[in-house]
């Protein structure tokens, strides 16, 4: 086997390792070749879940203060060599450098958030005598690791939503299984060796790049695996929780999230500015893009003109410039979508206000408004920098629009109505409701889930802990 510049292994044992079969990775911008990764084949998963189960009664004996030291490690190395992570997540994934800082910022969060909830994982007292018969026992409650846990996870943010499934795991006591998406692997293989270097024993962690659907199928069939954690789009999510049989599943998937602007809103503009953010950060491919936009028609006109404004200011370049907002998507066949689904919509109806071009491997940000609820870039999930800003009468009818979707992530209203948000909030039909924020708002300690089409279970370090941990209950009778 040709070692180059370029080439990359697989992690397993600890270490990084080369095979002679690879898949060539391109820069999606510039279309420069970027590294050449492993081809893992099914044999090479099944190593990796016999390293993970090996390593598992290691895992088990580390302390939680064990676990929250090397889990504090690693964030503070991640956080020494910021920049150059940065970079890594701008080539493979073609993220503008400004949102690539501040993903690596916010891995460093997601571990410390790890490290802390590994010394919280507790369980609580119950009163057994609350029950006829129950006297003289006391009982209790423990999270105890449930072992071999497969991540397979997007390409849109690399690193810190691969941290989401391995923090969690690490810091509960179980090994995990990294399939990374074919695009953006390198950011897992360098966090696999960041996390080797922190202390986690060999075996803790692997990494195995390659086709998702017959790498998937080890991790679905073998019985040491007892969950899956995925995060990617609803199709696939679907398929997984039809195949997963017993194991426990955690589906994180897309959206079309909506949002509100109504009249009680004074100052527009600075909603406009932050909705324009919400819409076009790295490119409009966040499950939370701020994709439709619901605006009572006393403040629509200043509204539109103010958002069209900023979007206008958007600079379109290369991911790897300070000054570049947008770039080239994931890949052509993304930017061939877009670019029809736009059509679609004006063909039904729709008047694009802005954007909406071909540009290098992307599309410049597209505002549209006056969209029927049945244009893929309303009904669906765009995944690009497309959104839809249309007039309402009042509030009810926003929330019908709202919740007229096959998805439900996170749902943004701007009012200064408190008992229209409360009422709002209560129901709109999604895991999250966002007040005087615009919908593509996450931090990393939140619960974070869908429901509908947009995902089963939850995340969000400490919820995602309790997924990841078998509750036991022990009871002693001390009458006996
Ligand atoms: P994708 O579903 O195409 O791929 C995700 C992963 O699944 C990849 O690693 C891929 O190799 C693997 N995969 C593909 N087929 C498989 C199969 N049959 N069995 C097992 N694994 C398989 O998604 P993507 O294009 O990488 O990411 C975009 C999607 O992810 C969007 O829908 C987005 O909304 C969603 N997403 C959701 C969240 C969230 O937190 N809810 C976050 C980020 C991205």
């Amino acid at each position: 086997m040709q070692l180059t510049e370029t080439t990359r292994g697989w992690f397993l044992n600890g270490e990084e390792t080369y095979v002679d079969k690879t898949y060539d990775i391109f820069h999606p911008h510039t279309e420069d070749k970027l590294a050449q990764v492993p081809d893992s084949t099914p044999d090479m998963m099944k190593q990796a879940i016999e390293a993970a189960h090996a390593a598992f009664p290691k895992l088990k004996k580390l302390t939680k203060k064990e676990r929250a030291d090397m889990l504090f490690k690693a964030a503070s190395f991640i956080e020494q060599e910021k920049e150059e992570v940065a970079l890594t997540i701008s080539k493979e994934a073609c993220k503008p450098l400004k949102a690539s800082l501040a993903e690596v910022d916010r891995t460093v969060q997601t571990l410390q958030f790890a490290g802390e909830e590994a010394k919280r994982l507790d369980g609580e007292y119950l009163s057994l005598d609350a029950a006829a018969g129950g006297e003289g026992r006391d009982a209790y409650t423990i999270f105890q690791p449930i072992g071999v846990i497969g991540a397979i996870t997007p390409f849109n943010f690399p690193l810190n939503l691969t941290v989401h499934k391995v923090g969690p795991a690490l810091a509960a006591g179980n090994p995990i299984i990294i399939k990374p998406s074919e695009q953006t692997p390198l950011s897992a293989l360098y966090l696999a060796k960041v996390l080797t270097k922190s202390g986690f024993p060999k075996g803790a962690l692997s990494v195995v790049p390659g086709d998702g659907v017959s790498l998937g199928k080890v991790l679905l069939e073998d019985d040491r695996v007892k969950k899956i954690s995925f995060t990617g789009s609803p199709e696939v999510g679907k398929l997984i929780k039809s195949q997963a049989g017993l194991k426990r599943v955690t589906l994180e998937l897309g959206s079309n999230s909506p949002m509100y602007v109504d009249r009680s809103i004074t100052d527009v503009e600075t909603v406009a500015q932050k909705a324009v953010q919400g819409a076009f950060a790295y490119n409009g491919q966040v499950c939370l893009s701020t994709q439709r936009i619901y605006v009572h028609e006393e403040v629509a006109s200043s509204f539109k003109k103010a958002f069209v404004t900023f979007t206008e200011k958007l600079r379109f370049g290369a991911p790897e410039e300070q000054e570049t907002d947008v770039s080239s998507l994931i890949n052509k066949r993304s930017q061939e979508r877009v670019f029809k689904w736009i059509g679609e919509a004006v063909e039904q109806g729709a008047s694009l206000l802005t954007g909406g071009e071909k540009k290098d491997n992307g599309i410049t940000p597209a505002v549209l408004e006056r969209v029927p609820a049945t244009a893929s870039i309303s009904c669906a999930e765009v995944f690009g920098p497309v959104v839809l800003i249309n007039e309402v009468r009042d509030s009810q009818e926003a929330l019908e629009a709202m919740n007229d979707s096959h998805y439900g992530l996170n749902a943004g209203v701007f009012t200064n109505n408190l008992s229209q948000a409360m009422q709002m909030a209560h129901e709109l039909e999604t895991g999250q409701v966002l007040i005087n924020d615009v919908p593509t708002l996450r931090f990393d300690h939140m619960p974070y889930g869908g429901v509908k089409q947009s995902g089963y279970g939850r995340e969000g370090v400490k919820y995602a802990m309790r997924e990841m941990a078998e509750l036991k209950m022990i009871s002693i009778n001390y009458q006996s």
